[in-house]
């Protein structure tokens, strides 16, 4: 299978030939047609396995979508919460690649530096945000960012984020953001308390496992 296969748009399919990517990888081709439809998915993945682009490509398209039925503004549609600030820039500059041709804006926060500079950015508008758990909160908490606009969240190594003590960050967060979305979940391991909070954050998922 080819990614040309996969009813991506030419401004995705053009930004992946630039990055070399010819074929899907098995969660790719399992995921993205999912998400396309706007399903959830419940997405059974190590790291290396290409689960970033699974999120990320489909994530674009339906904004860049929307964005042309809508001409919306720069408010956050879709928010990536992942464990650490290592995969949080790995997971933005994925999407920087994989949307350049878009006009789609990302941008990545984390905790452990200083907040300025990320206030300012998020005061510019982007579309997309990629954030570990404490500092998106302490964010929301003084009014930089808002998350009543989200159509998709993404939750990124879910066993990781609760084995770093993030359950409560993620379930606050959570509660912040309207009932009515899209829910990605990917989680390397399937523990009962994984799959607890997946069961109560997902509709009706497709489950895709590599
Ligand atoms: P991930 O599992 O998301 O951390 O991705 C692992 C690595 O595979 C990253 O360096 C990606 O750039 C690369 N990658 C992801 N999907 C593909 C693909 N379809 N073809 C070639 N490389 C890919």
């Amino acid at each position: 299978m080819l990614f040309t296969d996969l009813k991506l748009i030419e401004p995705i399919l053009k930004a992946l030939q630039t990055e070399g990517y010819i074929s899907p990888t098995p969660i790719q081709q399992q995921a993205i047609p999912y998400i396309l439809q706007h399903r959830d998915l419940l997405g059974c993945a190590q790291t290396g396995t290409g689960k970033t682009a699974a999120f990320a490509i489909p994530t674009l398209q339906l904004l860049h979508a929307d964005r042309q039925q809508h001409r919306e503004q720069k408010t956050i549609k879709a928010l990536v919460l992942t464990p650490t600030r290592e995969l949080a820039i790995q997971i933005s500059d994925s999407f920087t690649a994989y949307g350049k041709n878009t006009g789609l804006k990302n941008l990545v926060i984390f905790g452990g530096v200083s907040q300025n500079p990320q206030v300012n950015a998020l005061k510019r508008g982007i579309d997309i945000l990629v954030a570990t758990p404490g500092r998106l909160l302490d964010l929301v908490s003084q009014g930089y960012i808002h998350l009543n606009h989200i159509k998709i969240l993404v939750l990124d190594e879910a066993d990781r984020m609760l084995d770093m003590g993030f359950v409560n960050d993620v379930k606050k967060i959570i509660a912040k953001v309207p009932a009515k979305r899209q829910t990605l979940f990917f989680s390397a391991t399937m523990p009962k308390e994984i799959q607890a909070l997946a069961d109560s954050i997902l509709n009706n998922p497709a489950r895709v496992e590599v």
